[in-house]
This record gives C-alpha cells, structure tokens and sequence, in this order.
C-alpha cells in the first residue's frame, strides 16, 4: 500500500477528496498530508446547494488532526471555491472541520474527551495543545452543545447557593434535577439574578414548571412567587436545609452548655460535638456507649438531641395531613423546651411549613445540586487555570451541564 493511499484510508476520505502527497519528518516529528479534490466536479452551494463548477482555490490551509503514532500531523489544503449563480464566488466547506477551527473533528473530539478526564492545562500538555487552544476547543464544545439544547425550562428545578472564592461571593446553581445537571450558574444569589433565569421564559414554559426545591432564601422565594405560576404549591423547601436548622440549635446549645460546664470544670461535653450532629444510627460502634451514658445525664444538649431526632419521622410520612398533625405535635414539644436556639429553629421551620409540607407532594430535595455541588468543587480546585469567572462557569457547563459537546460537522 502506498503511503497516499495508506492515510486516504486512514482518514476515511471519499471522493472528490484524496490524498496527494504525504511527507514524513523524523528530525521534526511530523507527518504532513496534503490533500486535494478532483477535477471538473461540480460543489454544492454552502448557501442554497445549487451545483456548479470550481472557479478557483483559496490559500492553504493547515488542521492539527490526531498523531500518526508518535508524530503530530496536519493536513494542508487549498480549498476549492465554487461560483453559485445566485450567491456567487464561495467557499466550499471541508468534511473534515468545522468552520473556522484549526483543529479537524477527529482532534477536536479527541482532546474534549481529554478535557472531561482532566483540566485545561494537563489537557494541553497531554496533547501539545496551548492553554487559549485547549480552552478554545472547551468553549466551542460549550457553544456548540447550548445550541443543540432545547430551550426549554426543566419541570423539576432545584436552586442552591454556592460561595464562590472567599469574600462572602456567591453564585446561584440553577440545576435540572430529573437529569441531575446544571441549567446554568447565576452570579451572585440575589432576587434580581434568579429573576434573570425565570424571565428567559415564557408564561405558557414556566406554567410547565411542576416543582422547584430551594433552601428559605427569600431572595430566591420572592423572584419564584413573582414569576412562577402557581408558585406557592410548587416551591419546596429543600428537607436538609430543613434539617440544618435544627442541627445548628443543638450545637448551639451544645456549644453554649460546654463553656458553662468547663468553668466549672465539668468536661463531660468536650469532643462531642459531632455525635450530637450525626444520625442515632450513624454513631460509631466505639463510642455508643460513651454516648448512651452522657444522652442520659439530663443535659440540655441532650433533650435538644431528642428533638432533633424526633423530627426526623416526620419525613417518613406518606400524606401531607399526617405529616402535618406530626409536625404539630413536634412543634409544641420544640417549643416549649426553653433552649432558645431550638424555639427560634422551630418558629423558623413554622413560619415556612406550607412549603415544607409541599415536599409530600413532590418528594424533591436539592440532593442532586449537592452531589453536583462536589463535583463543581473539583473543577475549581483543578481551575486554577482559569482568568476569570465566566472561564469558570464555561467548565461547569462543560463538566455537569449535560450538552452534547462533540463536534460533528457540516457533512
Ligand atoms: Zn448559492
């Protein structure tokens, strides 16, 4: 086989394309193929396709395509251009690329797959690509799969704030929590910026809108209620946000019972601060002894524990009547407990019940923004690459948005 026909294989070129020459450069390490068309056919039109013949061909062009082993390689092409009797002279558009990239589909795939296993920079050293290229490659996949997206706004919507950096910066994830993907990422966590979101949208698209789970923000829950139909029967607070409120009473007064104790020289409290936070059940086997003996000792942290505990039950409910007469119930205890964290957590959570109980309706939680949450997380902690925010929303949509990012080509 010679050489021309070996890479017209290996290219999967059909006519009119074929391989013209080929130049092996062992000192330089390259492999360059030239290609070109035949003679005398007739191109179609990248306007309106009508056929016509070749008028004349444009500058050599160069594409970075995958290595023949360990050699880089690139195709050179003077690509033809056709006179269209409507639109003129035009360029006829290569099988091989997509408009305007350096890079041939094969490689721009290639190094997209390298790009999801790691970040921009050890992408570009693993394939000798330069940072902008590599990021371009990223940004164009990004594109490339928001325009193959159907807009559209997803029926279950969970809503999570993340801080961004220090400095008390934060941005809001907007996710989709049927497919567990990132919808987009909002700067900041502000009324305005998830008014921004729901305002892309139609009436008849958010009407579609069947749940949204979000932490007690108001911010968040004033731009829902003003944009989203119905929204009172659909907002639901996120159960372990819910859940939060209360763990953050019992340490609280944890916290506050262990300093009164330690002046009087009591350490019984010290280094259990998390036993007090987990689950019953999750306690180790090493310490629940330790800890039967001090969740009896009539402490205060203990009976914040008990109702800490017993609000959990209320999540196993099956019907939001139920769950309401249980929450009932829970809420006279928690509130006559005289721990003052614990009274304020528990007016807190009656204040927002209506949205609180939507989840036995619904049975969303934000668990699936959390889990993204991570994910996101380490693509921060790999992007120290990355100049500025919008390069790093760019990666979040690249590595959890879902898009179909391949490059595919006009043929
Ligand atoms: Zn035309």
């Amino acid at each position: 086989m010679r050489d021309t026909e070996l890479y017209q294989a290996l290219l999967g070129l059909k006519d009119p394309w074929r391989v013209g020459a080929v130049k092996l450069d062992l000192v330089g390490g390259r492999v360059d193929v030239w290609i070109e068309d035949r003679a005398g056919v007739k191109w179609d039109c990248p306007e309106c396709g009508q056929k016509g013949s070749v008028h004349d061909h444009s500058e050599e062009r160069v594409w970075r395509h995958l290595d023949t082993c360990q050699f880089g390689t690139y195709l050179h092409v003077r690509l033809p251009r056709m006179a269209c009797t409507a639109h003129g002279v035009k360029q006829v558009a290569p099988p091989w690329a997509e408009p305007c990239s350096r890079f041939t589909l094969l490689f721009e795939n290639r190094l997209i797959d390298i790009l999801k296993e790691c970040d921009v920079t050890g992408a570009g050293r693993l394939a000798t690509v330069s940072w902008d290229e590599g990021w371009g490659i990223m940004d164009r996949a990004v594109k490339r799969g928001l325009e193959r997206k159907r807009d559209r706004v997803p029926e279950y919507v969970g809503i999570d704030e993340k801080s961004f950096a220090k400095r008390h910066r934060y941005e809001t994830l907007v996710c989709d929590l049927t497919t567990g993907t990132v919808e987009c990422v909002l700067e900041d966590r502000t009324q305005e910026s998830l008014e921004g979101y729901w305002g892309q949208f139609s009436l008849e698209e958010l009407e579609g809108i069947k749940a949204v789970a979000m932490d007690m923000w108001e911010p968040y829950i004033g731009a829902t209620r003003d944009l989203v139909p119905g929204a009172d029967k659909k907002i639901v607070f996120d159960r372990f946000h819910v859940t939060r409120y209360v763990n953050d009473a019992v340490d609280k007064i944890r916290g506050h019972e262990h300093k009164v104790l330690k002046d009087q020289g009591d350490e019984t409290l010290k280094g259990t601060k998390h036993l007090w936070l987990m689950n019953a059940e999750k306690i180790p086997e090493t310490r629940k002894d330790e800890f039967a003996v001090i969740r009896n000792l009539n402490l205060k942290t203990g009976r914040a524990w008990a109702i800490k505990e017993s609000l959990r039950q209320f999540w196993d409910y099956r019907y939001p009547k139920n769950a309401e007469k249980y929450f009932r119930h829970w809420y006279f205890w928690a509130t006559h407990c005289r721990l003052k964290p614990m009274v304020d957590a528990a007016k807190t959570l009656n204040r927002h019940l209506p949205n609180i109980l939507t989840y036995f309706k619904h049975r969303i939680t934000n668990a699936t923004c959390e889990g993204l949450n991570s994910k996101i997380q380490t693509i921060k902690q790999m992007a120290c690459g990355f100049r500025n925010r919008t390069h790093y929303r760019k990666a979040i949509l690249f590595h959890c948005g879902g898009l179909d990012l391949y490059a595919s080509g006009t043929s």
